[in-house]
């Protein structure tokens, strides 16, 4: 028998028209810096993505990441998310769709990895001249003969977590991004449109269902943001949805099945395929970053200072890390008073502790930088009201005081904040967002990122926290020094 006739008689058992045509789309999303680890990683989604690339011509694959691919872990951290960045690049992803947290190094620091990074990066709804010359909106592929349109979209409300200052960028929402872009792709006639957004099926005012009803004409969405991972669904007549898992623990996976003598998709197959303990890792990249990540376990290790715990034995650690916090930032800006926030951890601080660089990651993990307001009574008092409302939410403000009679002999008092609590905390605090941005309350931005602050704080010292019998938690230095503010 032919080898034609063998292939037609393969397509009609398998009920697939002969004019078929196969696009395989690969997408990861929220890797969040996950190189190693046992039921997670790049090492071991890498060998997943080899394993597919086997199977796959390389001119029928794409290869797609939703964002929040470069904060998350210490040893991204370490090279600010540039060792994710070679990742992406040694498995030749063709597309990298910005997530929030790929901001939190900086401005200048994504402008270098969107530089780097090899493929296209993409945010249609991204707005400004700072970032505009590293990224795109859209980018039109061809795959075994058909065009495929990539459109990529980042969080729309980037400037609640990001403290950005005017003019620099600017989000805009997911339907008035498509309305700017889609006359230009629909004129280039794509026969395939795949969205990569960093966001999930549902956000304030957003939902996914009315979005794909809005533009029916895209065919594969690809989530992210929320963590809810999704194997696919169909969300709309012709749209379908997948999000994979974060963390780096698995790889999603969408065949297409393009008949090109209808020019219609006929199907959409998708999957999760899961990152097990069971997953090898992909040597030939272990051997790339070896000496990356040695790097990063040294500085993890590396010691900074020694805490003794008394009394912390029944308090969420978040109470203690996060008045050490404030101590340090009344230090740092000589302000008044240091407004801490802070998620319970689940863990319990006492004895003697060592404190390493790893250490002071958990502690404040974001590369959140100290700024101050100044603020009058009236403005002081409205800010700490909205911070209290957020306690039923298990979202706690710790206050470290460095006089508590505040304004007994000033009539403005020096607040100390993280910037993300002065960009709204994602919305948690639309008060103190407007303050922030009301030059009458003269924001100041320290530059000092607060992990870094705490290194230099502790630096070489021991110290003594206790929860004293009044409630209160109090730091001194070891040697019967007291540690001034
Ligand atoms: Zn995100």
């Amino acid at each position: 028998m032919s080898k034609k006739l063998c292939l037609f008689l393969l397509f009609c058992t398998a009920g697939i028209c002969l004019y078929a045509t196969r696009l395989t789309v690969l997408s990861t999303t929220d890797l969040h810096g996950n190189v190693t680890g046992n039921h997670r990683g790049m090492l071991r989604v890498a060998y997943l993505i080899e394993q597919q690339k086997k199977l796959y011509p390389a001119d029928s694959l794409l290869l797609i990441d939703c964002g929040d691919t470069t904060q998350g872990t210490f040893s991204s951290m370490v090279f600010q998310g540039e060792l994710m960045i070679k990742c992406l690049n040694y498995l030749k992803y063709d597309v990298w769709a910005i997530g929030n947290h790929d901001f939190d190094y900086g401005l200048a620091v994504i402008k270098k990895r969107m530089r780097e990074f090899s493929g296209v990066s993409l945010a249609a709804n991204l707005d400004g001249p700072y970032l505009a010359e590293v990224h795109a909106s859209w980018k039109m592929f061809t795959k075994n003969g058909i065009k495929v349109a990539v459109i990529g979209l980042t969080q729309p409300e980037m400037s609640k977590t990001v403290l950005i200052a005017d003019r620099v960028f600017e989000t805009i929402t997911f339907g008035a991004a498509l309305k700017r872009i889609m006359p230009g792709i629909r004129a280039a006639r794509p026969d395939v449109i795949i969205l990569a957004q960093h966001q999930g099926m549902y956000a304030k005012g957003f939902s996914i269902y009315k979005f794909a009803a809005q533009y029916p004409e895209i065919d594969l969405v690809l989530g992210g943001h929320t963590h809810l991972d999704n194997p696919g669904q169909k969300i709309g007549p012709h749209t379908w949805y997948l999000q994979t898992r974060a963390r780096a623990c698995g790889l999603g996976k969408n065949v297409i099945d393009y008949d090109r003598k209808q020019n219609k998709i006929i199907k959409i197959n998708s999957e999760i395929i899961p990152v097990t303990v069971n997953t090898p890792i992909d040597k030939k990249l272990l051997e790339q970053i070896r000496p990356a990540l040695a790097r990063a376990k040294k500085l993890a290790e590396q010691k900074i200072a020694t805490i003794i715990f008394k009394n912390t034995r029944n308090l969420d650690s978040s109470f203690p890390e996060q008045k050490i916090i404030g101590w340090m930032m009344l230090e740092q800006t000589r302000a008044d008073v240091a407004v801490c926030n802070a998620y319970p951890s689940g863990y319990k601080l006492a004895g003697t502790v060592p404190v390493t660089l790893k250490r002071l990651y958990y502690w404040s993990s974001y590369n959140n930088t100290i700024c101050t307001l100044t603020l009058d009574k009236a403005a002081y008092q409205k800010v700490m009201a909205e911070q209290k409302s957020l306690l039923k939410k298990n979202y706690r403000t710790i206050i470290t005081y460095a006089r508590k009679d505040l304004f007994s002999s000033k009539n403005k008092i020096i607040v100390a904040f993280s910037s993300y609590a002065l960009a709204g905390a994602g919305g948690k605090f639309p008060f103190l967002r407007r303050v922030a941005k009301n030059k009458k309350f003269m924001l100041k931005n320290t530059g000092i990122i607060i992990r870094d602050g705490l290194a230099r704080y502790l630096k070489g010292k021991t110290f003594i926290v206790s929860n004293n019998a009044d409630g209160e938690i109090s730091i001194e230095q070891k040697l019967r020094k007291k540690v001034s503010h």
